[in-house]
């Protein structure tokens, strides 16, 4: 993967960044997407923020060979610290991370967000919470995916600032997007997952010592409705 060539997984990604947005890219490592994107005239500006020296630097690099210094700022910085008014950033990419760690970006840096950002944020695991912190911050989603590639199953949630929305606990742990759609993706990855958690009770019962009551009826809980999803 390079500027010219995105994986599968950040072409899905800026398939849903608007024509012509202002993007922040939190998290950019090579900058490769908004390099990708302003290569192809996709959108106005960019910001990449990276909080580690190592991939800032190798963004800034990818930037200044692409010549592109004048339409996209490289920032070292953490989170939406990256991010500043005068920019007037109209979608926020966040892909590549853990969800919790996508929300806890988001959490503390809730007064950086204007609240008409398009969010595209491309977790590997941790999909609940995030998606709770979705709706318990007034994101209504409006496009959710599951792709694989090279072996993994990775998910795109996009959401916007909608007013209150109520999504269901299934709806929170499935995604309520792609529970409705039951894509090829998004079933594999459950059938994989139900294998996964079967096994992993399976030990638990069988373990010497006690694992946590409020843990086994937790995965318990999860194999129901896996089982329940995939019927
Ligand atoms: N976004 C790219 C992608 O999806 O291919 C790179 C993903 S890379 C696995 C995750 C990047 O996020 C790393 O370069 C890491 O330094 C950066 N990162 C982690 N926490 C961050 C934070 N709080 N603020 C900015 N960047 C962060």
């Amino acid at each position: 993967m390079n500027e010219h060539r995105l994986s599968m997984r950040l072409e899905r990604v800026a398939a849903q960044v608007p024509a012509g947005a202002r993007l922040a890219d939190i998290g950019s490592d090579h900058g490769y997407l908004p390099v990708a994107l302003m290569r192809r005239g996709a959108i106005a500006a960019a910001v990449a923020g990276e909080v580690a020296l190592t991939p800032f630097h190798a963004a800034v690099r990818t930037v200044r060979d692409n010549d592109l210094q004048q339409h996209i700022s490289v920032r070292l910085a953490s989170g939406l610290a990256a991010i500043e008014p005068e920019d007037r950033i109209t979608a926020i990419s966040l892909c590549g991370m853990g969800g919790e760690t996508i929300r806890d970006i988001l959490d503390s840096g809730k007064a950086r967000l204007s609240g008409h950002e398009r969010l595209i944020l491309q977790p590997n695991g941790g999909e609940q919470p995030l998606r709770q912190w979705l709706m318990d911050n007034d994101y209504r989603i409006l496009d959710e995916q599951v792709l694989k590639e090279n072996r993994f199953f990775y998910e795109i949630i996009v959401a916007e600032r909608s007013g209150p929305v109520s999504y269901s606990a299934e709806e929170l742990y499935f995604g309520p997007l792609q529970m409705r759609v039951r894509s090829p993706a998004f079933l594999a990855k459950w059938q994989r997952l139900l294998r996964q958690k079967q096994k992993t009770l399976n030990s638990f019962t069988q373990a010497r010592q006690a694992v946590p009551e409020d843990k086994m009826q937790e995965i318990a809980q999860q194999i129901q409705w896996i089982t329940a999803l995939l019927v």
